[in-house]
Parts: C-alpha cells; sequence; structure tokens
C-alpha cells in the first residue's frame, strides 16, 4: 500500500500572514541596531518576554506521527519544509540589522559556527552569509524530488535520515542567533511572540524525533526549558488579542 502524501506548507498559515503583516506596517521602524556585549543579560529569558505567545496548548500532539497511515518520512520531510519556510521568513524580518558589519560571525551564546562547504572545508564566514548558505542549502534539498519525493511510487533515499538532521542542525543556529543578536529588533518589530512559538514548536519536534544532537542544543535549554513549558493557566497571553 502506498503511504499517505501530506501537503508540505499550510501548517501556519495564520502566522506567517500575521507576521509578514506586522513587518509591512513596521519595517519603517528601524530599531537602535547596536550589538549586545557577549556578557550581556540574557533579555530573552525575562518572563515579560517568555510568556508572549501565539498559542500554548499540546506541541506534542501537534508534532507526533498522527497516525500509522502516514509515512515517517513523509511526516517529517513535510514538518521540516514548513520550518524551512518559517524560520526563512522570521530571520527575514530582522534580516536588514544582521550585516557583516553587525554580526562578522555566526554566533549563539559564545559560540561561533563555521561553515563547512561540500569537500568539507571549513569557511570563515559573516552571519548573513552563513546564513544564506543554510537557506541555499536546505532550499536546494527540500526541492529535489530523489531526497524529497513528492510524486507516488518514489522511495526516500537512504541518505533522508542523515540530511532531515542536518537541516534542523543548520535552522537550529539561524534561530539561536535570531535570539542571541537579535532578539531586541525581533521585540521592536513586536514579533517576540511568534519567534518564541515558532521556537517551541521547532524544539518539541526535534525532541520528538531526536533530530538534532543535545551538545547542540544545549547552548539554549535555558530558554528550551522555558518556553517549552505549558504558561498556567490564569496567565494573561496578550498577544492573541490581536
Ligand atoms: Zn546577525
Amino acid at each position: 500500500m502506498h503511504s499517505q502524501k501530506t501537503p508540505r506548507n499550510g501548517l501556519s498559515c495564520k502566522m506567517v500572514l500575521q507576521a509578514v503583516g506586522k513587518v509591512l506596517r513596521k519595517s519603517k521602524t528601524k530599531p537602535n541596531g547596536k550589538k549586545a556585549p557577549a556578557e550581556e543579560k540574557k533579555h530573552y529569558l525575562e518572563p515579560e518576554y517568555t510568556k508572549v505567545r501565539l498559542m500554548d496548548f499540546g506541541l506534542k500532539d501537534l508534532v507526533s506521527l498522527p497516525s500509522k497511515e502516514i509515512d515517517l518520512n513523509e511526516w517529517l520531510a513535510s514538518n521540516t519544509t514548513t520550518f524551512f519556510n518559517l524560520i526563512n521568513l522570521q530571520y527575514s524580518t530582522i534580516s536588514e540589522f544582521c550585516t557583516g558589519e553587525t554580526c562578522q560571525a555566526m554566533t549563539a551564546c559564545n559560540t561561533i559556527y563555521y561553515w563547512y562547504d561540500e569537500r568539507g572545508k571549513k569557511t570563515k564566514c559573516t552571519a548573513p552569509q552563513y546564513v544564506d548558505f543554510v537557506m541555499s542549502f536546505v532550499q536546494k534539498v527540500v526541492t529535489d524530488d530523489k531526497i524529497f519525493p513528492t510524486k507516488y511510487g518514489r522511495e526516500f533515499p537512504n541518505s533522508f535520515e542523515i540530511l532531515i538532521k542536518k537541516i534542523c542542525r543548520y535552522l537550529f543556529h539561524v534561530l539561536a542567533h535570531i535570539y542571541w543578536a537579535h532578539f531586541k529588533e525581533s521585540v521592536a518589530l513586536d514579533l517576540q511572540g511568534h519567534l518564541n512559538t515558532l521556537y517551541a514548536h521547532f524544539i518539541v519536534f526535534i525532541r520528538e524525533f531526536n533530530l538534532v544532537d543535545s551538545k547542540e542544543t544545549c547552548i539554549m535549554d535555558d530558554l528550551s526549558e522555558v518556553l517549552c513549558t505549558p504558561l498556567p493557566p490564569h496567565t494573561h497571553n496578550h498577544v492573541t488579542e490581536r
């Protein structure tokens, strides 16, 4: 029996539209783009920000394989493609503040990420260059019908799991950089609710299928613990009022 083919978009259309609308409306308000020193307090951990989320229900239910009728690889491909689109969009909201001058290296919590090219050669690059490498790589993989097959009868390649893990690791680097270097700008654009929800959804997904090594994600464990814990029922979530 053929497995069900699931659509690879539309999981969070409302979220995307809200994010785009916000940026379009607020693109003229350029926040002060001074870079935060490494030892500065992590503003993204302050309760006034961590309680701001678009939704607060069982993310685990949202990411777990819905039924045995759906092929696991299809589910991973569908979700990974959606996260790629959403993280790309979230980065685009602050990309004008992420330049070769403001972000001379791809940093997150005192970690510097280096890009390794196809031959495994380590390359030092700025954050925008790194993100560009990531997005180009992921775009190429998710649109390659030999790796992410969309036609019935096509099998996923043996390298599929390795590639999914690689993509998720790269996307994690982008999210970590947004928090570390551009959280203030995300707040100025009033997009911290989108960022927090996207981050929590992504972390619960990669944990569910063990897609990124904890040695990679541990630098953000403090935030992951706060955001992946449901809010107490009485907490007022003002973002949903929009
Ligand atoms: Zn940056």
